[in-house]
């Protein structure tokens, strides 16, 4: 718990990316954006899922949500330049982007870490986000305060036994943050990471099947946190790391 108080207005007139919106965190980062007034556009792979959380949205806000269904594993260079295109028409600016969706593959020792999915797993959590972000840039640019954030994870910032390509997937993208952040520290833009730490979500019972999920905080027990590095409030904050559980407000 937080003294921090974000108004309902926070996000209105804002336009926000948000991926892995169809579950999990980044579902109900979205949802609440949404009801702080922002305009979001919800990315997934699977259009049931990403329908089920427009709805939601349009029942409860008065904002209008925009789809896009695309498989991060599939997102190439040459898909990037489509993406900037079509998403250049149906938006003047974009405000942020919450890269939060990523896979969390095997838990083996590196020495039995299938190759592939090795690939696939960087691919999802490091590369895809990086295009992302590249292809955007114009229009986080049109912005006159935008805030990028990627998110991280504990075995990001220190690694652990069995993590495998989701831990250095999870350094990579500290990486990207702090490469991108000095980047653009004088311009309108902010970068930062945010570790949710241990959170229900389908993800965390993957990675922990023997935990009790009730003894974890829920993805909206965050979300003070996931407010404020989106909006207003944490302008000219750049470049550095959050960590919800033990986030004390601004
Ligand atoms: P979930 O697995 O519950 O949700 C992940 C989201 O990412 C889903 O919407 C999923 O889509 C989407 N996604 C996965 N792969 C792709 C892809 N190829 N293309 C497009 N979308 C994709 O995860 P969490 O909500 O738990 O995690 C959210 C973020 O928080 C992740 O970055 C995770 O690493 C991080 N994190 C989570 C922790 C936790 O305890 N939960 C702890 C530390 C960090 P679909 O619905 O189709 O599966």
């Amino acid at each position: 718990m937080t003294d921090y108080k974000p108004p309902k207005n926070l996000l209105s007139g804002r336009t926000i990316l948000i991926t892995g919106a169809s579950d999990g965190i980044g579902r109900v980062a979205a949802v609440t954006y949404a009801q702080h007034g922002a305009q979001v556009l919800l990315l997934g792979r699977d259009r049931k899922k990403l329908e089920a959380v427009n709805d939601e949205i349009t029942a409860s806000t008065e904002t209008s949500p925009l789809i896009i269904p695309l498989d991060l594993a599939k997102l190439h260079a040459q898909s990037e330049e489509t993406l900037s295109e079509s998403l250049r028409d149906s938006i003047e600016q974009l405000d942020g982007i919450l890269h939060n969706a990523s896979l969390l593959g095997s838990k083996v020792p590196l020495a039995h870490y299938p190759s592939n999915e090795w690939e696939t797993v960087m691919h999802v959590n490091v590369t895809a986000a990086f295009l992302l972000t590249k292809a955007l840039m114009p229009s986080l640019d049109r912005s006159t305060d935008a805030s990028v954030i990627f998110t991280s994870s504990g075995v990001g910032r220190k690694g652990r036994a069995y993590w495998g390509a989701y831990a250095v997937s999870k350094f990579a993208t500290e990486g990207i943050m702090e490469v991108l952040a000095d980047e653009v520290s004088d311009t309108n833009i902010r970068v930062n990471s945010l570790n949710p730490g241990g959170t229900r979500t389908t993800m965390r019972a993957r990675a922990y099947p023997a935990e009790d999920p009730m003894t974890l905080p829920t993805p909206q027990d965050h979300m003070d946190l996931y407010l404020y590095l989106m909006g207003p409030d944490s302008s000219g904050v750049n470049g550095e790391r959050f960590d919800a559980p033990s986030w004390a407000g601004p």
